[in-house]
C-alpha cells in the first residue's frame, strides 16, 4: 500500500487554497508589479514622442523636458521593482513555511497504521526531496510568473494604444510561439522526471557496488555489477539526450518566434509609414516594446515548466493530507481504568489475520507479562492494548469506552505504549518534556526527572533544564535518553502502561540502572511487559503466553509452571541457559 497522490484538480484547488490566504500580500505584489511594469514602459513611449517632434521640428527646452521625465519613469520604475522584488521574496518564503508547516500538522496527525504500511520511506520522500523539488517554484516560480504575465499583457496593451495598426507586427511570432512552446510543454516534465529517476537509479547502482565491494568480489558479481551500471549509464543517456533534443527544438524556435517580433514590427512600420498610415515615432515605440517582450517570454516558458514539474511533487505532498484518518473520536468519557480486550482481530494485511480473537482482561494495578515465540504477536497485541491501531475486529475499550473512539491526547493519558525507541528532539531538556504535558512548570519537570533517578545528571548539564540537546546540542547517553522518555511518561501520567521490550537493547549496567527508574515509573500503574527475558516475567502478578496470534496460557507464574504447560517449557529451558 502506498499513500496517495492527489490528482491534478485537487492539487490545483490545494495550490489555490494555499495561495488565497495571502490574497492581500499578492495584490500587493501585482499591484506593485504593475506599477513598475507601466513605469518601465514610459521609455519607448517618450522615444517615439522624441523622435515625432524632432522629426517635425522642435525646441531643445521640449527635448528636455522629454529626457528629464524619462529619467524619473527609470528611477521611478528602479524604485518600485525593488519593493515589489522584496515583498515577492517575503511572500514566496511565507507561501513555503506555510506549506511546510502545513505539511508537517499533517504528518504528525497520519495514522500510525497508514504510515507503517506504506512504509516511512515513502513519507520521509515526500517531506524532503518532494518539497525541495517545490521550493523554487514556490519561492520565486510564482512571483516571477505574475511579473512576466503582466509584464507581457501590459506591454502589446501600450503598444496598442500606441500604435494599433502597428502593434500587428507583434503578434506574427505568436502562433510558432504557442506550437513549439505547447509541444516543449507537453513533454518536458515527463522527460525531465524520466532523467531524474534515471540518475537516481545510476547513484544507487554505483553506491550500492562500492558499499557491497567485499560482496561484490566474494560472490564474483563484478561482471554482473558492471552490466548494470552500463545499463544505467545507457538509460541516463539516452534520458539525457531526448531532453537535449527538446531543447535544441525549444531554443530556436522560441528565439525565432521572439527575434521575428521586433522584424515584423520594423518592415510592417515602414510599409505603413510610406502609406502615410503610421509617424516614425510610433514605429519606433513598438519596435522598442517588440524587444522588451523577450524577457517575460523566457521568464514565461522557464517558470511554466518548473511549475510544471513542481506540480508533479506538489501533488505527492497534497496527497499525504488525503490519507483518510482510521478513527474519529466520540466525546465519551472513560468510567474507571479498567483496560479490556474482546475477541481482538487484527490483520497488517487484509485476510491474514495475526491475531485471532485475543481476549484479556487488565485488573487496575496488576503486572502482566506477555511472554511467547518470537512473530507470535505479542507486539501486535501491545499495540492493540494501546490503541495505536484499530483492531480489524473486536474491541479494546477502557472504562467501557474503545480507545479508538478517545482523542488522541486523551488516550495517552489513558494508555501508553514504551518502545526501545527513544528520541531525544532538537531543542532544550525542557521543550524535551514537555511534549507529555505543554503546561508543566520547571518544578514538574524537575519532579519527573527525579522520579526517574536522573536528577543528578541534568543537574551537571551547564544550563539544566535549559540545556540544548538533540542533534547539535548536548549529547545524551543513550540510558539518559531512555531517562528523559521515561520522566516524559511520569508527565504524561497514563494508568496503564505497555512496554514492549522497553530495556533490552541497553547493555546490561545500564539496564540494571534504568530498571530502578522504569520501575519508579511502573508504580502503582497497569503494566503490560512484553517479554523476551523470562526473568521479568516471572515477577508478574500473570503471565499470558502467546503462541500464533492467540492467548494460549494465562495466570501467574507459579500455576503455570505447576501446569506443565509451554510456559513451563519456555521456563525450563530459558533456565538451562
Ligand atoms: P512478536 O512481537 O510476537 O514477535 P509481532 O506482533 O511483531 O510478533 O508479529 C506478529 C506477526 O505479524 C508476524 O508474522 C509479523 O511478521 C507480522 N507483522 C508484524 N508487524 C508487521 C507489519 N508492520 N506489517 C506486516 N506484518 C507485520
Amino acid at each position: 500500500m502506498r499513500l496517495p497522490v492527489a490528482d491534478a484538480p485537487a492539487a490545483r484547488s490545494a495550490a489555490a487554497r494555499l495561495f488565497a490566504r495571502h490574497r492581500r500580500t499578492l495584490w500587493v505584489v501585482a499591484v506593485l508589479h504593475t506599477l513598475a511594469a507601466v513605469a518601465g514602459l514610459v521609455g519607448p513611449w517618450l522615444l517615439g514622442r522624441l523622435v515625432d517632434a524632432v522629426t517635425t521640428g522642435t525646441t531643445s527646452a521640449y527635448v528636455t523636458t522629454v529626457v528629464a521625465v524619462g529619467a524619473v519613469a527609470v528611477l521611478a520604475q528602479a524604485v518600485l521593482r525593488r519593493y515589489a522584488q522584496r515583498i515577492s521574496m517575503v511572500f514566496g518564503e511565507t507561501v513555503f513555511a506555510d506549506l511546510r508547516e502545513e505539511l508537517v500538522d499533517t504528518v504528525t496527525s497520519l495514522p500510525l497504521s497508514t504510515v507503517e504500511r506504506a512504509g516511512t520511506g515513502d513519507l520521509v520522500a515526500r517531506t524532503t526531496n518532494d518539497v525541495d523539488r517545490i521550493q523554487h517554484a514556490v519561492r520565486f516560480g510564482v512571483p516571477q510568473l505574475l511579473v512576466a504575465v503582466v509584464t507581457l499583457v501590459l506591454t502589446v496593451v501600450a503598444s496598442l494604444v500606441v500604435a494599433p495598426l502597428v502593434a500587428l507586427a507583434l503578434f506574427v511570432g505568436v502562433p510558432l510561439l504557442v506550437v513549439v512552446a505547447r509541444w516543449y510543454l507537453r513533454r518536458a516534465s515527463a522527460g525531465y522526471q524520466r532523467e531524474a529517476a534515471a540518475y537516481a537509479a545510476l547513484n544507487g547502482t554505483i553506491t550500492e557496488s562500492v558499499e557491497g565491494a567485499r560482496t561484490v568480489d566474494a560472490l564474483s558479481l563484478a561482471e554482473h555489477r558492471k552490466a548494470r551500471v552500463r545499463a544505467d549509464l545507457a538509460e541516463a543517456f539516452a534520458a539525457e539526450r531526448y531532453t537535449l533534443g527538446l531543447r535544441t527544438v525549444l531554443f530556436p524556435g522560441i528565439d525565432l518566434a521572439i527575434a521575428v517580433a521586433p522584424v515584423a514590427a520594423l518592415v510592417w512600420g515602414a510599409w505603413l509609414l510610406t502609406q502615410g498610415q503610421t509617424t516614425l515615432g510610433a514605429v519606433v515605440a513598438v519596435t522598442t516594446y517588440a524587444f522588451q517582450l523577450a524577457g517575460p517570454v523566457w521568464n514565461l516558458i522557464f517558470w511554466l515548466d518548473e511549475i510544471q514539474v513542481a506540480m508533479a511533487s506538489y501533488a505527492r505532498i497534497v496527497g499525504v493530507s488525503q490519507v483518510s484518518t482510521d478513527r474519529t473520536a466520540t466525546d465519551e468519557t472513560p468510567a474507571g481504568d479498567r483496560v479490556v480486550a474482546r475477541d481482538v482481530e487484527y490483520a497488517y494485511r487484509a485476510g491474514h489475520p495475526v491475531l485471532h480473537g485475543v481476549s484479556l482482561d487488565l485488573a487496575p494495578g496488576e503486572r502482566l507479562a506477555v511472554v511467547g515465540p518470537s512473530g507470535a504477536g505479542k507486539s501486535t497485541l501491545g499495540r492493540m492494548l494501546a490503541g495505536i491501531h484499530p483492531p480489524t475486529a473486536g474491541t479494546v475499550r477502557v472504562g467501557g469506552v474503545r480507545l479508538v473512539d478517545l482523542p488522541l491526547t486523551e488516550l495517552r493519558r489513558q494508555v501508553a505504549l514504551v518502545t526501545q525507541e527513544h528520541h531525544v528532539f532538537v531543542g532544550t531538556l525542557a521543550d524535551n518534556l514537555r511534549l507529555a504535558d505543554v503546561g508543566a512548570s520547571d518544578d514538574e519537570l524537575l519532579a519527573a526527572l527525579d522520579a526517574v533517578d536522573a536528577r543528578g545528571w541534568v543537574r551537571a548539564l551547564p544550563d539544566g533544564l535549559a540545556t540544548e540537546v538533540g542533534s547539535g546540542g548536548h549529547v545524551l547517553t543513550p540510558a539518559q535518553a531512555q531517562q528523559v522518555a521515561l520522566a516524559r511518561l511520569v508527565l504524561l501520567d497514563p494508568h496503564t502502561l505497555v512496554l514492549d521490550e522497553a530495556t533490552s537493547l541497553l547493555d546490561p549496567r545500564a539496564a540494571r540502572h534504568l530498571e530502578r527508574s522504569l520501575n519508579a515509573v511502573l508504580e502503582g500503574r497497569t503494566v503490560v511487559a512484553i517479554a523476551h527475558r523470562l526473568h521479568t516475567a516471572h515477577d508478574a502478578d500473570r503471565v499470558a503466553v502467546v503462541d500464533g496470534g492467540r492467548i494460549s496460557e494465562i495466570g501467574p507464574h507459579d500455576e503455570l509452571v505447576a501446569a506443565g504447560g509451554d510456559y513451563a517449557r519456555l521456563w525450563h529451558s530459558w533456565q538451562q541457559e
